[in-house]
């Protein structure tokens, strides 16, 4: 779950990292109120979760109450990588010298959280990984021992900065690693942190990624979801506790396990099809998932087919059948789809089936290429 900037920037504030003044506001007028009281010179920044928001014109900068109201009404009408922007942030301008980039992650193959600083802050930092990877410095923090104070310093060292802000870096640094531990995140991301002017550093923007399978015990936290940024689809995916990802193509995916999820998804480009989605219905799931599923795919209107492919192990073939069976009772749709049923009670699958109109297939293959056909078709 991505918590949007305002939400990480307050989350860094209550450990100690200076982030500017500033309020969310939904309309114009509340942007020019809070203009008003931070005295005019602020930054209008659309939060909307995606990165790369500057590029895309939704950050402006406003010298006056009356140019923020302007330049918040523009924000909140604009669609940023097909997001509607529903909230600005409205924060104190401030003044750069310089930006860098700071975050936390899991390196997963050392088995340790790496925090990761750039001088070439303000850019994507996979961007820079591209261009100019020397800029990049790592430091593994041993999850025991927390950060220790001369592995931030080697960090300060690495990027070049000056002595002077030592002693604010070391600060921030380890506040965002405790953030990043406090709250399970799998990412905590200061980009840009600035040196401002009067010699300070603030972090100006802020991403925090929390670790899904942790939400339980941060109930504080789970409740930031905002709904309004959630697609129908996962909302609904979520309810059911159904792995789904939307993606771009034209085929749509119903499978039993992550991995057997992603072996279709690659076996449906090699014969030349292009995924619509990920789905994992999970281990035993019974026919109101099986049913959820099918409109969630059926929701997309670029699916062209659908590709069902259960592996039945402690996941029921007849259950399956039952759920696609009512799936179909309730949506109507002409969308061809190819069934590949194996294992438990796939004779009965296969027999609850046989009137529904489908495609059916004996292996992953022959399902694939069928479903490929069926969506050119
Ligand atoms: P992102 O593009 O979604 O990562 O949004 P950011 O919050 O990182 O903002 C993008 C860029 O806008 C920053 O790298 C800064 O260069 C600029 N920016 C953001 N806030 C301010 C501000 O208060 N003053 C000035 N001068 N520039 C800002
Ligand atoms: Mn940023």
């Amino acid at each position: 779950m991505k918590l949007q900037e305002y939400q990480s920037k307050l989350l860094f504030a209550q450990r100690g990292i200076p982030i500017p003044k500033g309020k969310v506001a939904a309309t114009a007028q509340e942007a020019r109120d809070i203009a008003d009281e931070l005295g005019g010179r602020v930054v209008i920044k659309s939060q909307v979760l995606v990165g790369g928001r500057g590029k895309a014109g939704g950050i402006k900068l406003a010298k006056s109450a009356n140019e923020a109201e302007d330049l918040a009404a523009r924000i909140l009408g604009m669609t940023i990588k097909g997001l509607p922007v529903r909230k600005v942030l409205v924060d104190e301008a401030a003044d750069i010298q310089k930006e860098i980039y700071l975050g936390v992650t899991n390196d997963r193959a050392a088995r340790k959280p790496v925090m990761i600083c750039s001088s070439e802050g303000g850019v994507e930092i996979e961007e820079v990984a591209r261009t100019d990877p020397g800029k990049i410095i790592r430091e593994h923090i041993d999850p025991l021992m927390g950060l220790r104070d001369y592995q931030a310093r080697n960090i300060a060292l690495g990027i070049g900065l000056a002595r002077d802000y030592w002693k604010q870096f070391g600060q921030i640094a380890g506040a965002l690693y405790q953030t990043y531990v406090d709250t399970d995140a799998t990412l905590a991301e200061i980009n840009p942190l600035v040196i401002t002017g009067d010699k300070r550093l603030v972090a100006l923007d802020g991403k925090i990624v929390l670790d899904d399978n942790a939400l339980y015990r941060h109930a504080d936290l789970a409740e930031m979801r905002d709904l309004d940024e959630e697609s129908p689809q996962e909302t609904e995916a979520r309810k059911y506790g159904l792995s789904y990802v939307k993606l771009d193509g034209e085929i749509g995916c119903m499978v039993n396990g992550a991995g057997l999820a992603m072996g279709t998804m690659d076996i449906v480009k090699f014969f030349g099809g292009s995924p619509a989605n990920f789905l994992d219905i999970g281990g035993g799931a019974q026919a109101d998932k099986v049913t959820a599923a099918l409109r969630i795919i059926l929701s997309d209107l670029k699916v062209r087919a659908v590709l069902i492919n259960i592996f039945g192990g402690i996941t029921r073939c007849d259950e399956v059948a039952r759920g696609i069976l009512s799936a179909l009772k309730e949506v109507n749709t002409k969308v061809p789809m190819v069934v590949r049923l194996v294992g438990t009670n796939e004779e009965e699958g296969r027999r609850l089936l046989a009137d529904a109109n489908m495609i059916t297939a004996t292996s992953l293959a022959d399902a694939a290429q069928k479903a490929v056909k069926a969506a050119k078709g």
